[in-house]
């Protein structure tokens, strides 16, 4: 038995589930029976990541992410936490051993800890392997114990910068002072943190040594990332864009860098790095083509799944699932989806291309 099953069955028995608010009116018992065929796409990848970008606001306004007077969807668009659990635990039936909540903000999602608590089960199960969260850490003091207790064992925290007012102007209304609190509630109640660091040129990129060094005394990995061309912004993505192949060399002239084997079929590549013990992650969509080994999809806050982050191809799931109160027509919707999936993505960033090559911005999708 999973060591949380007890609280687990505790909470359910104190009405741990959804708020009526959240509930659809749907009894689950009438499901029928999914198929259990793993999701293979055209080009033989196994999709076993499941992305869920469970709302598109957020309690910032990072200035690569959105524009300051972004227009969130109206709440009414959203799927229900059921809607969340249903459609997640239906790719859980298929195969997918990791699902990352993500948003917007996740932890700024009502009632965000009813989802977390419901998905546990697959890990009490054993279907999932892995439950998780990309934040930015400013509900992170609030939630970690719970999720803690929900089985949560590793999270993503976003953080640009170790310099208070620069993580204001990143951030346009973050307070450092508090992600700092998360972080620490957070690895004190036993999770493990990779830190997430977009390497913005003229911004950040004079901290970035001192980012590794920081962090990695910290216990915590570092993964840096590029720039992506998605959504309009303020301001022209051009300016801020830093390969991170230069960073790297950079990086290389203070710290050993060795190449890692370890894949994690997303974008990432990792190195060790001898002087702090520590794991350094670079994500580098624009200077690595990453999607031959890609396992992963990603469904918006509207039940809309995308098979690639870069593209604009998408599978509406939100009217398939409410149209039958039974999952047939849902699995026979994602096998469509999954025989789309793309060989891979096609984003530019340069001075000739205007516009973003995804009209969507990262906080719709789900970063
Ligand atoms: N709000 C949460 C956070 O910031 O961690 C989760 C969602 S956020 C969209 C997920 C990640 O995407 C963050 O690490 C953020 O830095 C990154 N991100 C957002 N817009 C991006 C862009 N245009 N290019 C590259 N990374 C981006
Ligand atoms: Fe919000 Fe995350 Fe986008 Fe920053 S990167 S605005 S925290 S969704």
């Amino acid at each position: 038995m999973h060591p949380r099953s007890h609280i687990h069955k505790a909470r359910q028995r104190e009405g741990g589930g959804f708020p009526p608010g959240d509930m659809l009116d749907i009894p689950t018992v009438q499901r029928a029976a999914p198929s259990k065929a793993g999701l293979v796409d055209p080009f033989g990848r196994h999709v076993t990541y499941l992305r869920v970008s469970v709302t598109d606001r957020c309690d910032f306004r990072c200035v690569y992410c959105m524009a300051e007077d972004m227009q969130f969807l109206p709440k009414r668009d959203l799927l229900t936490l059921e809607e969340l659990d249903r459609i997640s635990s239906a790719f859980v039936d298929r195969g997918v051993k990791r699902l990352r909540l993500t948003g917007g903000e996740p932890l700024v999602r009502r009632n965000l800890m009813q989802l977390v608590r419901r998905l546990s089960r697959h890990l009490e199960t054993g279907a999932l392997q892995e439950l998780t969260l990309t934040t930015n850490g400013s509900q992170l003091a609030k939630f970690a114990g719970e999720l803690a207790d929900c089985g949560v064992r590793r999270i993503n925290v976003s953080l640009d910068t170790m310099d208070p007012d620069r993580f204001r102007r990143i951030t346009r209304r973050g307070d450092f002072a508090t992600v700092m609190d998360g972080v620490r509630a957070a690895q004190a109640a036993g999770i493990r943190i990779k830190l997430n660091a977009v390497a913005l040129k003229g911004v950040n990129e004079d901290e970035l040594s001192e980012m590794v060094r920081w962090s990695h005394g910290q216990g915590m990995d570092l993964t840096l990332i590029e720039t992506m061309p998605l959504g309009e912004i303020d301001e022209d993505r051009t300016d801020r864009y830093l390969p991170l192949s230069v960073v790297r060399e950079r990086l290389s002239q203070e710290f050993t860098l060795s190449d890692l084997p370890e894949r994690t079929g997303g974008p990432a590549r990792y190195v060790s790095v001898s002087e702090t013990g520590g794991k350094l992650g670079f994500i580098t969509p624009m200077t690595h083509n990453f999607c031959e080994g890609c396992n992963r999809v990603r469904l918006t806050c509207t039940g809309t799944l995308f098979m690639c982050l870069g593209q604009e191809d998408a599978a509406d799931l939100r009217s398939v699932m409410r149209s039958s109160e039974s999952d047939e027509t849902l699995h026979r919707a994602i096998d469509a989806a999954i025989a789309r999936k793309p060989k891979g993505h096609d984003f530019v960033i340069d001075r000739a291309t205007s516009r973003p090559s995804v009209s969507r911005h990262m906080s719709v999708t789900g970063g």
